[in-house]
C-alpha cells in the first residue's frame, strides 16, 4: 500500500460525540475509584506484621522480569498458559493503548503518520488476541468443564464484560470506517473488515454515539472495578513475585499479644496475588486423595475476610467464614507452590493460620494435641519416655559426641522418628554402619539429642518450636558441635531455614554457627571422595520417591538419584510423577501425628501404586517418614509380594557387602 500519497491518517477520538467534557468526568471518576482501592489495598498490605516492605533492588526487579519473561505460567497447563497469555498481553497492550490516547488527547498530539498507523494496527492485535483469549477460557471454563476451575458468577461477569468492551470497541471503529473509509483502514483490520458490511450511506449519527459511550462506560467501569474482584492479581502478582525471594517468616518470639494481623506483607500481597486458577489444587495430594481440601479456597476465603474486616469492598464476596478444621488437612508438601504460576504459596499461608488456632487453642485435632504434648514433656513426638531415644544404637558401638567435645567430628543428629520408629531405626544403623565402614569421624547425642522443633514449627506451635530451637543450640554450643548430618529432611530444613531465620532474636550468647547436611550430601562426599566404593551388584529395577523437604524445599534432587545409579547392576526408572512434581507421602505438616482425616484414599497408597507402575522391584527414599508412610501403604495396597521399600542407606549397605540389621 502506497502510504505516501494517502490522507495523512490521524486519531480522531471523540468523532461525532457530543459533550466530550461528559468522558473526562467519567474517566476522572474511574481513575478515582480505581485509586482509592489501589490505596485501600496497600494499606492493607502494610498492616502485616514483622517482615520489611519491598525497597527497590535492580536484582530483584530483573528477576521479576525473568520470571515473567521464563513462561511459568506455561508449566504443567500449556493450554491455559496460552490462554493466559493471550489475555494479559491483549489486555495490557489496549490498556497502554488507551493511555497513550489520552496522552495524545490531552497532551502531545503524536498519533498521527505512520506512528498512527503502526499503534492502530497493534491495538488490532491487540484486541484479536484478547478476543482469542477469552473466547478460549470461555470454552475451559463452560464446555470442557476443567476440573480445577471455578463456575462463579464474578468469572462469568468479567469474562462477559470483558468481550462486551472488545466486541463494542471493534463494532465502534467499524461504524467510524464505514463512513469514513479511508485508504489506510486495512490498519485498522479488525473494525475495517467488519466496517465492508455496512454501506457507506447508512445513517449512523443516533447509533454510534450510543455505542460509543456505551463502549467508553463499559471499558471505564471496567479500569474501576479492577481493585475490587479478583483482577486485581494483575497488579498485586508482579509484586507478588517481586517479593518470592523473601526469608522465611516468623512473627518475632516474645512479642505478647499476636498483631492486629499476623499474615507479613508479603503473606498479604501474595493472598491478593492470587488468580483463583486452581493449579494448587491440582496437584495438591491431599485434592487428589479425596479429601475436602483445596488450598485455593482457604486463600479465597481469607482474602475475603481481610477484605471484610478491613472494609475493602470485594465483588463476589459470599463472606463464607473460613473453616480452620481444614487447615490440618496441609502437608506443607509446597507442590502448590511449585505449581503456582504467581509464586503464592498456599502452605506457609496455611501455617500462618494455624498458628493463630493454637494460639486460641481451639479446632486441633486430639491427636496432634497429645503428640504435641509429648514433645513438650519428653522431647519427642513419639514415646512418653526420653530413655529409649538412643536405644536403637546399643549394638553398634556409636561414639557419644557428648564426651568428644570435638568441634571436627561430625553429629549425627538421629532426629525424633529414626529415633524412635523401628522401621526408621534401619535407616539410622544403615548410616551408622556406612560411616563406620568408611571410617568417618562421628558421634551422637545419645540420649540428650532434643527434637529439632520440626512438627511444632509446621503445624504453628511457635512457642513449642523456639524451645526446642533453644535446646539444640545450647547442646550444639556445649558440645562444640560445627557440622550436623541428619536423618531426616525435616530436621535438615527446619536447622538450615528456620533457625537462621530466628537467630536476629536470639540473644547473641546462645547463638552458634553450626553448618548442616542431610545424609545424602554426606554418603555422596564420602563416595566422591573414594572413601565408599559400592562394588556389589545389586541387579534390581529400582524407582525413587523424592522426599518433599528434600527435593521441592531443599531443591536436592540429583544427589540421591546419583548415589543409586553409582550401584552396579541397578535399573533406575522413574515415576510418573518426579523432582520438582513428585507427589507427597502424606507425612508431613504434622500429618504423621494426626488421626486419619476423610479422604477416599490414603496419598501413600497413591504414591505407591505409581511406584508398582513402573514396575520396579523397590522404590528408595532419603526420609523417616516416607519410608514409615510408603512401608505402611506397601501393606495396605497389597504390594508386599511386588515391591519393597527401603532407604538408600539400605540399599547401599546391600551393594557395600555389609550385612544389614
Ligand atoms: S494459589 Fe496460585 S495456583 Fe493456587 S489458585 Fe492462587 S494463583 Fe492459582
Ligand atoms: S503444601 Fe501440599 S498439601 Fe499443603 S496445600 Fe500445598 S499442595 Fe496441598
Amino acid at each position: 500500500m502506497d502510504t505516501q500519497n494517502m490522507t495523512i491518517p490521524k486519531h480522531n477520538f471523540f468523532w461525532h460525540i457530543q459533550h466530550p467534557w461528559l468522558f473526562y468526568v467519567l474517566a476522572g471518576l474511574a481513575v478515582a475509584i480505581f485509586t482509592y482501592g489501589l490505596i485501600a489495598h496497600v494499606r492493607l498490605w502494610k498492616k502485616g506484621t514483622g517482615q520489611t516492605y519491598p525497597v527497590f533492588s535492580l536484582n530483584r526487579f530483573v528477576s521479576l522480569l525473568k520470571d515473567i519473561l521464563s513462561g511459568r505460567i506455561l508449566r504443567g497447563d500449556i493450554s491455559a498458559g496460552i490462554m493466559h497469555m493471550l489475555i494479559l498481553t491483549g489486555f495490557m497492550t489496549l490498556f497502554a493503548g488507551t493511555l497513550l490516547e489520552a496522552l495524545d488527547h490531552y497532551v502531545i498530539h503524536f498519533l498521527q503518520g505512520q506512528v498512527y498507523l503502526a499503534y492502530s494496527f497493534i491495538l488490532e492485535v491487540a484486541g484479536l488476541m484478547l478476543t482469542a483469549g477469552l473466547m478460549w477460557a470461555a470454552i475451559r471454563r463452560y464446555i470442557q468443564h476443567i476440573n480445577r476451575l471455578e463456575n462463579r458468577l464474578e468469572d462469568l461477569i468479567i469474562l462477559l464484560w470483558l468481550f462486551t468492551v472488545v466486541v463494542s470497541g471493534f463494532m465502534v471503529e467499524a461504524l467510524r470506517l464505514s463512513v469514513q473509509r479511508p485508504e489506510w483502514g486495512a490498519y485498522s483490520f479488525g473494525g475495517y473488515f467488519i466496517s465492508l458490511l455496512f454501506s457507506p450511506s447508512y445513517d449512523i449519527s443516533d447509533f454510534y454515539p450510543c455505542l460509543w459511550w456505551f463502549h467508553a462506560i463499559l471499558a471505564l467501569g471496567f479500569i474501576a472495578v479492577i481493585p475490587f474482584c479478583k483482577l486485581f492479581h494483575v497488579l498485586a502478582a508482579p509484586v507478588n513475585i517481586y517479593l518470592k525471594d523473601q526469608p522465611v517468616h516468623i512473627i518475632p518470639p516474645d512479642t505478647g499479644d499476636l498483631p492486629e494481623i499476623t499474615f507479613t506483607f508479603h503473606d498479604i500481597v501474595s493472598i491478593d496475588a492470587c488468580t483463583r486458577c486452581g493449579r494448587c489444587v491440582n496437584v495438591c495430594p491431599s485434592y487428589g486423595a479425596g479429601e475436602p481440601f483445596r488450598p485455593r479456597d482457604i486463600i479465597a476465603d481469607t482474602k475475603e475476610e481481610l477484605m471484610h474486616q478491613h472494609g475493602i469492598f470485594l465483588f463476589g464476596a459470599d463472606n463464607t467464614e473460613l473453616d480452620s478444621n481444614l487447615l490440618w488437612y496441609c502437608t506443607t508438601c509446597g507442590a502448590c507452590a511449585e505449581a503456582c504460576p504467581v509464586f503464592v504459596s498456599p502452605f506457609n499461608l496455611i501455617r500462618t493460620m494455624r498458628r493463630n488456632e493454637i494460639e486460641k487453642g481451639t479446632r486441633i485435632p486430639p491427636l496432634l494435641t497429645q503428640s504435641l504434648e509429648k514433645l513438650y514433656r519428653y522431647n519427642n513426638p513419639w514415646e512418653a519416655t526420653k530413655k529409649k531415644r538412643a536405644q536403637w544404637s546399643k549394638d553398634l558401638n556409636v561414639p557419644d559426641i557428648t564426651k568428644l567435645k570435638d568441634s571436627n567430628c561430625l553429629c549425627y543428629f538421629v532426629g525424633c522418628t529414626t529415633s524412635y520408629d523401628t522401621r526408621a531405626q534401619g535407616l539410622a544403623r544403615a548410616f551408622v554402619k556406612i560411616l563406620q565402614h568408611a571410617d568417618v569421624p562421628f558421634g551422637i547425642l545419645g540420649k540428650k539429642e532434643a527434637c529439632c522443633g520440626d512438627i511444632a514449627r509446621r503445624v504453628g506451635e511457635d512457642g513449642l518450636f523456639e524451645e526446642h530451637m533453644s535446646k539444640c543450640l545450647s547442646l550444639f554450643r556445649r558440645y562444640r558441635i560445627k557440622k550436623v548430618v541428619t536423618s531426616s529432611p525435616h530436621c535438615f530444613y527446619t536447622f538450615k531455614n528456620d533457625y537462621p531465620a530466628y537467630m536476629p532474636f536470639i540473644p547473641t550468647d546462645e547463638q552458634t554457627d553450626f553448618r548442616v547436611f542431610h545424609y545424602t550430601q554426606v554418603l555422596k562426599d564420602i563416595m566422591d571422595s573414594g572413601y565408599l566404593k559400592p562394588e556389589k551388584t545389586v541387579a534390581k529395577k529400582v524407582t525413587y520417591h523424592d522426599p518433599c523437604y528434600l527435593g521441592r524445599h531443599s531443591g536436592i534432587f540429583e544427589t540421591p538419584r546419583e548415589i543409586i545409579s553409582s550401584i552396579p547392576g541397578i535399573d533406575f526408572v522413574e515415576m510418573k510423577h518426579y523432582g520438582p512434581d513428585s507427589l507427597c507421602c502424606g507425612g508431613g505438616g504434622g500429618r504423621m501425628w494426626q488421626e486419619d482425616l476423610d479422604g477416599e484414599t490414603k496419598m501413600s497408597e497413591i504414591r505407591i501404586r505409581e511406584a508398582a507402575d513402573t514396575g520396579a522391584e523397590i522404590l528408595i527414599t532419603a526420609c523417616p517418614l516416607c519410608l514409615i508412610m510408603l512401608e505402611d501403604a506397601r501393606k495396605t495396597a497389597g504390594l508386599e509380594e511386588i515391591l519393597t521399600v527401603m532407604d538408600i542407606n539400605e540399599l547401599l549397605l546391600m551393594a557395600l557387602g555389609i550385612e544389614d540389621r
